[in-house]
């Protein structure tokens, strides 16, 4: 297929890579010239903007870092909408059900499909084509640009009305994201009394609290003091903030949510937008006391 990509970043690089590696004709842009440079050398073709990407294919994927560049690339005066070829686009973007159904909108106006087709399973994913890929949109559009999303990982239908790929990824990364809190207190405590993080992690892995965090967050970054997971804090926060604010639209009480979602501000408070968001273990770590690091 002729696929535009836009947004070449952890997840857009290697996403774009497998597209070109199997075969597809790409056609990429990125504000990062560098990013760019590396895709066009393994046979993609550079294109001058978005509205560039969108005039000279007919589909164009996006993965974008947060809704306002989201909203730029699809309607700002060089967006996509610009564009004089392209018939569907798909997001790749975590957005939450609100702002897809505000683009959805805007693409309905001037005739264009959208897709929406969050993804999880992290940088690893992403290069390994082992990603949930979850989609939303006419089915039909999604079954003509499925071999092409098969490249990503293994593809789910979630339903036909804009957003309902964007609600089950917040649910998913809700889920991670407490995931990741829950286990930084436990194996704070743990430490704490006298325990070895990486065998705590062994036996919760062998036992019923295995998660994510545990079985990979933990001993990738955390316990080696790497902090270099691939996703940044930023856009940990956005996507609990957009589960928070979805719920609420739902009025769903969130007991647990309130409290994952305090210590993920905070950690970004600490660390910063651009931490990794590994780094929320040092902000446990810092009101413990202690160092959840293997020992060498
Ligand atoms: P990233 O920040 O690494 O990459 C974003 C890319 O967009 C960068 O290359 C940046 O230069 C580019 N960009 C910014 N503004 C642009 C513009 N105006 N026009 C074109 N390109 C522009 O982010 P990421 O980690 O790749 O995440 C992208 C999306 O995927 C986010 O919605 C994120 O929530 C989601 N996601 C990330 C992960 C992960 O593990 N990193 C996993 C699943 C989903």
């Amino acid at each position: 297929m002729e696929i535009g990509f836009i947004g070449l970043g952890n997840m857009g690089g290697p996403m774009s890579r497998r597209l070109v590696e199997a075969g597809h004709r790409v056609t990429v842009f990125d504000v990062r010239k560098d990013a760019v440079d590396k895709l066009v050398k393994l046979g993609a073709t550079a294109a001058n903007s978005p509205a560039d990407v969108a005039s000279r294919v007919e589909t164009v994927m996006t993965s974008l870092p947060s809704l306002d560049i989201g909203l730029k690339v699809v309607d700002g005066e060089d967006g996509i909408t610009r564009g004089n070829r392209i018939k569907r686009y798909i997001d790749l973007s975590t957005t939450g059900s609100r702002a897809a159904q505000k683009t959805a909108g805007i693409m309905e106006k001037r005739g264009i499909v959208q897709i929406d087709c969050p993804v999880s399973g992290g940088v690893a994913g992403a290069e390994k084509g082992t990603l949930a890929v979850m989609t939303s949109g006419p089915k039909d559009e999604v079954e003509l640009v499925r071999p092409a999303l098969e490249v990503f990982g293994k593809v789910f239908y979630c339903g036909d009305k804009p957003g309902m790929a964007q609600s089950m990824k917040l649910a998913n990364n809700f889920l991670s994201a407490t995931g990741m809190a829950a286990s930084s207190e436990a194996i704070a405590m743990g430490v704490k009394a006298g325990l070895d993080p990486s065998l705590m992690c062994d036996v919760i892995n062998a036992g019923s609290g295995m998660n994510t965090a545990t079985t990979q967050k933990f001993p990738r970054s955390v316990l080696p003091g790497t902090f270099d997971y691939g996703f940044g804090m930023a856009l940990m926060v956005k996507d609990v903030r957009l589960f928070l604010q979805e719920a609420e639209d739902y009025g769903i009480p969130l007991e647990v949510a309130a409290a994952v979602g305090r210590l993920w501000e905070k950690a970004m408070a600490e660390h910063g937008p651009n931490s990794d968001f590994t780094e929320l273990a040092k902000t446990v770590e810092k009101g413990a006391g202690v160092q959840m690091r293997a020992k060498k």
